[in-house]
Order: structure tokens, then C-alpha cells, then sequence
């Protein structure tokens, strides 16, 4: 450290730094190098690097050796250039002490102003100026800055005093104070300091500069600066820079000014001149508001040289740095000086708009456009926005997860029953519950918005919510239900009725009814989609061509908007959403608690039509892009009816006694649902299921062929982990297929392939393989089953994980690369061993995820797939992973490299290996691997013997567990009703009810 550069001088065009070394001057002072290097004005000073910050915390808070000398050398430098000395008595020189990262902390960290004022200082200033009005209030500000930043004094006993002092000559502005006030509230100051501080006011010059430097440094550190970057996801970084600048004031007379400017509009983009400022002023009037900024349009009338040299800068600087710039600048007596430039901050429509602007400009390139706007930024274009000037002066509530983005507002109502008949009167409402569940789904649909208290990103408030693009908060603990007329938000107390409003993009609550506004597609949009799409389309690795994205969708409206977003496929279709239609209910309650395989087929023939429809909507509104239809997932146990009169009334239905039903549907409640009787298990037990919505697939894809509606059916089957369970079930559809095409007369290609959803088929994936025409990523349940975290219930704990770093990410969210993703990439190279193109996607929630969709890429899935409002955002995510990624692609994610393809899929007839081997294939392996075999074969007759005591023993316990549970049906009844909550699900005739969905 001590050999190195630390201090890095600028002034008198010539900057021992430039603009690459963010990392080391932070970006404030890489660029202020680099516009001194350039010839723009800027005032002399210079950088303390970020290294020393790094070492400062690494020595807990002790500078490493030679600091001092450098800086007290990079002071004299600055003294020299300046003429000046820092706070000499007859002529100070002043500086400002800022911070500044190599990621943009805006107000994050802290800042000095005038720095180098004294007793003696402010008399020397005064007489040099001939301006001691602004002498003394130069001196006031810096001892309120400093004891509040360096000193530790609250901030309020300076606006006191101030206040007092306002009061007591009846004016309100500060600008009113003469210098005899501001002597005498320097004076005041001065003794605030020494009661709250304990110290006197340093006026040593270089005390003060210490103090200010170590202030900025600790800064790094203060709580908000730690949540602004957990929050922003900034990481790596060493720490902070410190910039010590010489002063230039705007507040010396009317021939001084100063102000903040954009070289292009920052919320449209347009390209035109943008800003704000205040003669006589100094930078905190304009930020603080006390004056009314103009224009930067009437600085050309009233200042035309000005204005002239302010707006070649900016074009020099936009031209130089090839993005739109945020400038702060100062007028010194006439002259101009630039403080600051950096890329500006932009919203949705701006990022946009420049980006596909300065393209057509020749500014940039395509790839540089669609790495320019981030993913965040497009998605918040697609969804309602609480209008921007009324959210600055609204009431925060509470804050939870940000589950579906966009802003809604409405009036609280605490059931789904009362969310519908309120929305049937014509008011909007807002749902608040605790969790919900599928019997909620109508009173979602009638809502504007969803707040929960309990539920992760993938609860089933968050997973039904960004399905039909309602926005939606989760998790929000301080949100207390207290019952059905009240809820306690963040210490208030609100009733039914009272309005609210939600921000689903940062997951704020805010009291009362707060404007919206709606999202525009512009045609920027969709050109800069495009190029996004041509990216991802020429993406190669190895034989995977292209990188696409598809939609989860489940109803033909939700496929429809998804199609029009740009989705190039279906890649999940839950069909259990479309049981829980209250036509189709009623039938598959009565298959569910059928004694007989009779009576199972005799209701599933009821549902089949029904069913039939629901595809061929799907297929006719995707145009002939594949559809990957899931058959049935989730446990029966969420099918069963739960209140009493849901029983009564389904008994009545079936013409069965009510207490014999209530006893059959204590047999399928299940304590673990999610581990339990779900997925392929269904149709191991019952094959009759799939077998009626493979029949329903194979007649909707016929009848489109027969209105020569394009049609590209994929099946596929959920929670496998075993490929004995595949060569099982496949034949079952190939069979069903067959029949049905024989019969309609009409040949529809359908692959048949499954989810990747729990880690023992991940682990086995190359078994799989042999089995499957393609793999799909459930990361929903690979995560929940991987780190054993209930889906729904995270919210509890996972919170407190990500405060103490136990966890960087929800990982609900963002895919857990170390776990989840090893097991993806375990499972993606064993399958393209044995099927070098197979074609693998993701379908779990995080296929919205910006970070996931990149690991997607690396990993080498052939697609993603996310809920339809996401599509535009994982169009340009997808892009971004192309470019960013070129060359870094994970090992297994190209395919093809060891062995050849051993599978012979259609027949189903290839041996599995392994422990998935069955007996008839064991003579085809080599002796090496016989003797193996014989060793496993002999340790599982050993465990089998093991195993078979356990099962009678779990046989016993579940005997014993199901008279219990026979007896307790009553109270078991809500136990089921929390437990279907365990399960994404949703009515469709509810969601149809809802289009057009806000
Ligand atoms: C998954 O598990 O990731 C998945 C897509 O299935 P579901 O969310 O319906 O369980
Ligand atoms: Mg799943």
C-alpha cells in the first residue's frame, strides 16, 4: 500500500486519473479527471482512491502509512494551483469533501461543503469578497454540515436555531437573514456544537479536512449506504473514494448561479436539452427547494454565452461518453464550471428511447442499446406507475416482497367472497389477507391489487398474481389481519373500505388513494425488442441454436397477451387451473372420491370435453409455436371440498350420505401434500387421468389440424424421479395417441418429456434422458425440495436469512447457482450425454429473473419461460445473457461432447441403467459392472428386508394415524384448507371473468 498512488491530482487540464479507473477514483472522480483531461472546466482537487478506503476497514479504521503525506502533498499541489491556502485568515481557499463509489450512490454517503472556514477565516473571506453576508452564511453552513456529519449533532438543533432566529425578525426565508443574523446564528452554532458534541469547533483547517475525510469513509459504512447496495444488489466493490475539490460559489451575486442538467430528457428520452437552475445560489437551494428553479431553456435568453458554452459541453460529453449525461454545473462570477458529470438515470420510456435514438445517431452500436437498459426498467413499462409527483409526498406504510409488479389502488377487503361483490357494485378493491388460497381466486381477479402478510415469491398470492398481471405485494409482515373488519399497517389501523395502494414493482404500501398511470408500447418498444430477439435467435452453443423465450400460460387470454408480448411458445400450461372451473370441479371431485376405476372414468368422460375446449383455445391463440402442456400435478388433497356445505353440496350431487363422503375425504387429506400424492404418482395410482387429458391433447391438436389452425403439442409429466416411472407412463400416451389420431384421422407431431423438479431427478437425469423427448426445469419445487424451504412459507425466516447474510438471494427469486444450479447443471450435461440436442428449459418462477435467465444461458437451456407480463423483460434479459456471455459458456451446457445418443425414445424399449436398471437388461453389462451389480443387488436385498420391516411398521403408524384422522375429520377440515394453500392453483372461469386483466 504504501508504495502504491493513493492521491490522484486534477486541475489546469491535466488529471493524473481518467475515466476507466472507477474502480479505484470511484465514478465521480474518474470523471472529473477525465473532463479536466478534456479541457472542460472543472475546479481543481483531487481523489483519494478507493483503496484506501479498503484498507482503512481492513486496519479496522486506520489509514495505512504515507496517507497523510500524500494527501497534506496533494493539498499543497491544490494551494499552488489555487494561489490560495485552505482556510488562510485574509484570503481562504474552500473546499467541498464528497464521496463517491464506483456504482452511483445517490445521497447514500456524506458531504462537506465550504470546508476551511474559520473565526479568523470568515473575517478574511468577508473583506476579500466585500461580501460578508456571504462570508458568514458560507461559515454557518459548513458548522451545520459538519456537526451534523462529522460531530454527531442532530441536525435539528441547527434548524431550531435557524427557525428561532426567523421567527424572531418575522421572515421566513433564509435568503432574508442579513450578516449580522448569520454572525450572531454562527455564534449559536458554535455553542450547539460544544453542548451536544462536547468539543469546540475545530478551527484548524487541516482537523477539519481529517475529520471530513474520515466522516466520507465511515460513510461507506452507515446503515443506509449497506442497505442502499443490499437493495441494489451492489457488490464487490472496495469501497468509497473521496473527492476534495476547491469551492466555486453560485451565490455570489446575480451574475452567479448554478444547476443540474441532462443532455437528454431523463424520463422520455427525448433529445433535448434538460435542466434546471437558480441564480445566486448555491447547489443545496435547488435541492432543497426553497427558491423555485428555471428552466434551463430561459438561461439561453438571460445568459446566451453561458448557455452557448453549457450546451457544447454537454454534446462534447454525451458525444465522448456515448450515453446521456447528468451534469451539475456553477456560475462564479460569470464564469462557468462543470462539478460533476455521469451517465444519467432514466426511466423505463428514456432508457428506451435513447437507446434505440443514439443507434439510429451511429452513437452506438445494437449490443451496447440492449445492454443500456436494464431488465428492471422495461418490465416497470409494461404495468400501472403510482403517478411519479404524488408518490413523492405519500405516506409509506410498510414495505413487503415486490410479487407482481405495477401500482393498483383500491379499497381493503379482507375475503375473497366480499372482493367480488364489491367489484360487482363497481368498486375497486384491494384484497388483503393473510395468505390466499384457490378458493380465493375469484376475489383476485376482482381486485386491483393483492397484499398479504405471510408468502414467499412463489406463494400462491405472488405465482397467480404475476400470472394475470394484478399487481401484488407478499409477505408484508407489519401487515396484520387483525380480523375480518380490520388490519393494523405499519402501527395504523385501517378498516374495510379505506383505500390503499400498492406498489407491486418495490413492494411499498402506501395510505390512501394515490394516482396511476398507465404503461405505453411504443414503437421504440418493439424495435429495440426486435433487435433483442435477433441476439438471442444467433446465439450458438455447441448444437443448442438460439435462446428463446416462452410463456406460462394457462388460459387462451393469458397465451393470447403472451403471444403479443413476443413469447415464442407455451412452455408450462398447468392444466389443474383449468379443473378448478366450477363446471369441471363438480365432475373431478366425484372422480377423486370414486371407489371404483369405473366410476373414476365414468366422471373424467364428463370432464374430457370440457377440457378438449380449453386446448384447443391454447393451441388456436399460439398460432402453431409449441405448447408444453403439464398434466395433472398437484395432490388430490387439494380437490377435496373443505367447508361443510361444500360437502352437502357435492354429496347431494353425487346422491351419497354426507357423513360417508366426509369420512372418504379424511382419507385423502394428506400431512405433507406437496411430498405426496401428486404428479406422476396420480397417474401411477389412477392412469386414467392422463390418460383422459392426453386424449383431450390429442383431440383438440386434431381438430385444429382440421381447421388448418398451425399446432405443435408438447406433453409433459410432472414430480418424476425415477425413468421407471417414465417407461411406465409414456407408453400409456403413445398408445392413447395413436388411438386418437386412428380415429380422427389426423397426425399431430406431440413430444412427450418431463419436469426436472426433484433432486433425484436431477441426479438421475441421464436415465431420464432415455425416456423423455425434453427436460424441463421446475426450479419451484427443485428449490423448495433442495433446500427443504416450504414454498409458502419462507416468508417467516427467509427475511431474517438475508439480513444476516446467511443467504445472499431469495432463492425463490434468483436461482441459487451453488445448489439448485449445480443440480441443473449435473442434470443438462447427463441428459445431452445421452441426447446431445435435447432440448431443456426452465418453467419454475424463476424464469423471470434477469440473473437467472443469464445462469440459464451459461448452463445452455434452449429456453425460459415466465409468466406472460414478463416476456418483454426475458426477451431483453435473454439478449443481455447472449452478449454478456459470449465465451463463458458452463461445461455441459454445450452438448454433444462425450457420448453419442443411446436413446430410443418412441418404443420406450431402451434398458435403463443403474439403479433405474431392470432386470432384463443386467446381462448386457460388462463383468466389471456385473460384480458391482451383484454388490448392489445383495445390499438391496439387505435393505429390502430393512425397508420391509419399516413398512410395516409405517404401515402400523398410519393405521394408527388414519382412526385418528377418521375421528378428527371435523378439525382436520381447516388443517385442509390451510394446506391447499401448499398448491398453485386457479378457476378459470373466475380469470375469465376478469379480462381485460388491469
Ligand atoms: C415448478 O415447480 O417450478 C413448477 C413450475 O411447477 P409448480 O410451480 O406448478 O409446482
Ligand atoms: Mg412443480
Amino acid at each position: 500500500m504504501a508504495n502504491k498512488k493513493n492521491v490522484y491530482f486534477f486541475g489546469k487540464g491535466k488529471a493524473d486519473g481518467d475515466a476507466k479507473m472507477k474502480l479505484v477514483l470511484g465514478g465521480k472522480g474518474a470523471n472529473l479527471a477525465e473532463m479536466t483531461n478534456l479541457g472542460i472546466p472543472v475546479p481543481p482537487g483531487f481523489t483519494i482512491s478507493t483503496d484506501v478506503c479498503a484498507a482503512y476497514y481492513e486496519n479496522k479504521n486506520n489509514y495505512p502509512k504515507g496517507i497523510k503525506e500524500e494527501v497534506e502533498a496533494g493539498l499543497k499541489k491544490l494551494e499552488g494551483v489555487m494561489k490560495k491556502k485552505l482556510g488562510d485568515p485574509d484570503d481562504p481557499l474552500l473546499v467541498s469533501v464528497r464521496s463517491g463509489a464506483a456504482v452511483s450512490m445517490p445521497g447514500m454517503m456524506d458531504t462537506i461543503l465550504n470546508l476551511g472556514m474559520s473565526d479568523k477565516a470568515v473575517k478574511g473571506l468577508a473583506d476579500k469578497t466585500g461580501n460578508p453576508r456571504f462570508a458568514w452564511d458560507a461559515y454557518r453552513r459548513l458548522i451545520q454540515m459538519y456537526g451534523d456529519v462529522v460531530m454527531g449533532v442532530k441536525h435539528k438543533y441547527f434548524e431550531e436555531a435557524l427557525s428561532e432566529i426567523k421567527k424572531g425578525k418575522k421572515i421566513e426565508l433564509d435568503t432574508d437573514l442579513d450578516a449580522s443574523d448569520l454572525e450572531k446564528l454562527v455564534g449559536q452554532y458554535k455553542q450547539i456544537v460544544k453542548k451536544y458534541s462536547g468539543k469546540e469547533f475545530p478551527q484548524s483547517p487541516i482537523d477539519q479536512l481529517w475529520g471530513a475525510i474520515n466522516a466520507v469513509f465511515g460513510s461507506w459504512m452507515n446503515e443506509r449506504a449497506i442497505k442502499y447496495r443490499q437493495i441494489n444488489e451492489i457488490k464487490g466493490l472496495k469501497g468509497t473514494a473521496v473527492n476534495i475539490q476547491s469551492m466555486v460559489f453560485g451565490n455570489f451575486g446575480d451574475d452567479s448561479g448554478t444547476g443540474v442538467c441532462f443532455s437528454r430528457d431523463p424520463s422520455t428520452g427525448v433529445n433535448e436539452f434538460y435542466g434546471e437552475y437558480l441564480m445566486n445560489a448555491q447547489g443545496e437551494d435547488v435541492v432543497a427547494g426553497i427558491r423555485t428553479p428555471e428552466r434551463i431553456s430561459t438561461l439561453e435568453k438571460k445568459n446566451p454565452a453561458i448557455y452557448k458554452q453549457l450546451v457544447g459541453i454537454k454534446n462534447n460529453l454525451e458525444k465522448y461518453f456515448k450515453d446521456m449525461q447528468d451534469m451539475e454545473f456553477t456560475v462564479q462570477k460569470g464564469e462557468l464550471f462543470i462539478l460533476q458529470t455521469r451517465n444519467g438515470k432514466r426511466a423505463g420510456t428514456a432508457a428506451v428511447k435513447c437507446a434505440v435514438d443514439m443507434v439510429a445517431e451511429g452513437l452506438i452500436d445494437k449490443n451496447t442499446a440492449i445492454l443500456r437498459v436494464t431488465p428492471g426498467l422495461l418490465d416497470q413499462l409494461l404495468h400501472p406507475m403510482i403517478d411519479p409527483k404524488a408518490q413523492k409526498d405519500a405516506k409509506v406504510l410498510t414495505k413487503g416482497l415486490n410479487a407482481s409488479p405495477g401500482a393498483a389502488t383500491g379499497r381493503i377487503v379482507f375475503n375473497a367472497k366480499d372482493a367480488e361483490i364489491w367489484h360487482d357494485k363497481g368498486e375497486k378493491v384491494m384484497l388483503v389477507r393473510k395468505e390466499t388460497s384457490p378458493e380465493d381466486i375469484g376475489g383476485m381477479v376482482a381486485s386491483q391489487g393483492i397484499l398479504t402478510s405471510t408468502g414467499g415469491m412463489t406463494s400462491h398470492a405472488a405465482v397467480v398474481a404475476r400470472g394475470m398481471g394484478t399487481p401484488c405485494v407478499a409477505g408484508a409482515k407489519s401487515v396484520l389481519v387483525q380480523s375480518d373488519s380490520t388490519v393494523e399497517i405499519g402501527g395504523k389501523v385501517y378498516k374495510e373500505g379505506d383505500w390503499i395502494t400498492i406498489d407491486g414493482t418495490s413492494g411499498e404500501v402506501y395510505e390512501g388513494k394515490l394516482p396511476l398511470v398507465a404503461p405505453a408500447i411504443s414503437k421504440d418498444m418493439n424495435t429495440f425488442l426486435k433487435w433483442c430477439d435477433e441476439v438471442r435467435s444467433g446465439a450458438v452453443r455447441g448444437k443448442i441454436k438460439g435462446f428463446d423465450v416462452r410463456t406460462n400460460a394457462d388460459q387462451p387470454e393469458d397465451a393470447k397477451r403472451a403471444f403479443d408480448f413476443g413469447a415464442q411458445g407455451i412452455g408450462l400450461c398447468r392444466t389443474e387451473h383449468m379443473f378448478f372451473d366450477k363446471e369441471k370441479l363438480v365432475h373431478f371431485r366425484a372422480m377423486i372420491i370414486s371407489e371404483t376405476e369405473e366410476e373414476r372414468k365414468e366422471q373424467l368422460k364428463k370432464i374430457l370435453p370440457l377440457q378438449q375446449k380449453d386446448f384447443f383455445g391454447i393451441f388456436k391463440a399460439m398460432e402453431g409455436r409449441p405448447v408444453t402442456i403439464r398434466l395433472l400435478d398437484p395432490p388430490l388433497h387439494e380437490f377435496v371440498p373443505h367447508t361443510p356445505e361444500e360437502i352437502t353440496e357435492l354429496a347431494a350431487h353425487l346422491k351419497i350420505d354426507t357423513a360417508k363422503l366426509t369420512s372418504k375425504i379424511g382419507t385423502l387429506i394428506e400431512s405433507n401434500p406437496m411430498l405426496g400424492h401428486r404428479g406422476c404418482r396420480l397417474a401411477v395410482t389412477y392412469p386414467e387421468i392422463y390418460d383422459m387429458q392426453v386424449e383431450a391433447i390429442a383431440r383438440a391438436a386434431s381438430e385444429c389440424a382440421k381447421q388448418k389452425i398451425p399446432v405443435r403439442p408438447e406433453i409433459m409429466i410432472p414430480i418424476v424421479i425415477t425413468a421407471r416411472e417414465l417407461k411406465l407412463l409414456r407408453p400409456n400416451a403413445e398408445k392413447i395417441l395413436e388411438k386418437i389420431f386412428n380415429e380422427t384421422g389426423v397426425k399431430v407431431p406431440v413430444t412427450i418429456g418431463t419436469m426436472i423438479e426433484v433432486p433425484r431427478a436431477a441426479i438421475r437425469a441421464g436415465h431420464i434422458a432415455e425416456y423423455a423427448d425434453f427436460f424441463s426445469f421446475g426450479t419451484n419445487d427443485l428449490t423448495q425440495m433442495t433446500f427443504a424451504f416450504s414454498r409458502d412459507d419462507v416468508a417467516s425466516f427467509l427475511p431474517m436469512y438475508l439480513q444476516k447474510n446467511v443467504l445472499d438471494v431469495d432463492p425463490f427469486k434468483t436461482i441459487d447457482e451453488d445448489g439448485v444450479g449445480s443440480l441443473m447443471e449435473h442434470a443438462i450435461s447427463e441428459g445431452r450425454n445421452v441426447k446431445p440436442d435435447l432440448k431443456i428449459g426452465i418453467c419454475g418462477e424463476h424464469g423471470g429473473d434477469p440473473a437467472t435467465i443469464d445462469f440459464c444461458f451459461r448452463a445452455g437451456l434452449s429456453y425460459v419461460s415466465c409468466s406472460p407480463f414478463r416476456v418483454p423483460l426475458a426477451r431483453l434479459a435473454g439478449a443481455q445473457a447472449v452478449i454478456n456471455n459470449t465465451g463463458k459458456i458452463i461445461k455441459g451446457g454445450e452438448s454433444g461432447k462425450t457420448k453419442p445418443a443411446t436413446a430410443k425414445v418412441k418404443g420406450s424399449k431402451t434398458p435403463v441403467k443403474g439403479d433405474e436398471k431392470m432386470a432384463a437388461s443386467t446381462a448386457t453389462k460388462k463383468p466389471a459392472a456385473a460384480k458391482k451389480t451383484a454388490a448392489a443387488a445383495k445390499k438391496t436385498a439387505v435393505k429390502k428386508t430393512t425397508a420391509a420391516k419399516k413398512t410395516a411398521a409405517a404401515a402400523k403408524k398410519t393405521a394408527v394415524k388414519k382412526t385418528a384422522a377418521a375421528k378428527k375429520t371435523a378439525e382436520k377440515k381447516t388443517v385442509a384448507k390451510k394446506a391447499t394453500v401448499k398448491k398453485t392453483v386457479a378457476k378459470k372461469t373466475a380469470a375469465k371473468k376478469a379480462a381485460p386483466v388491469k
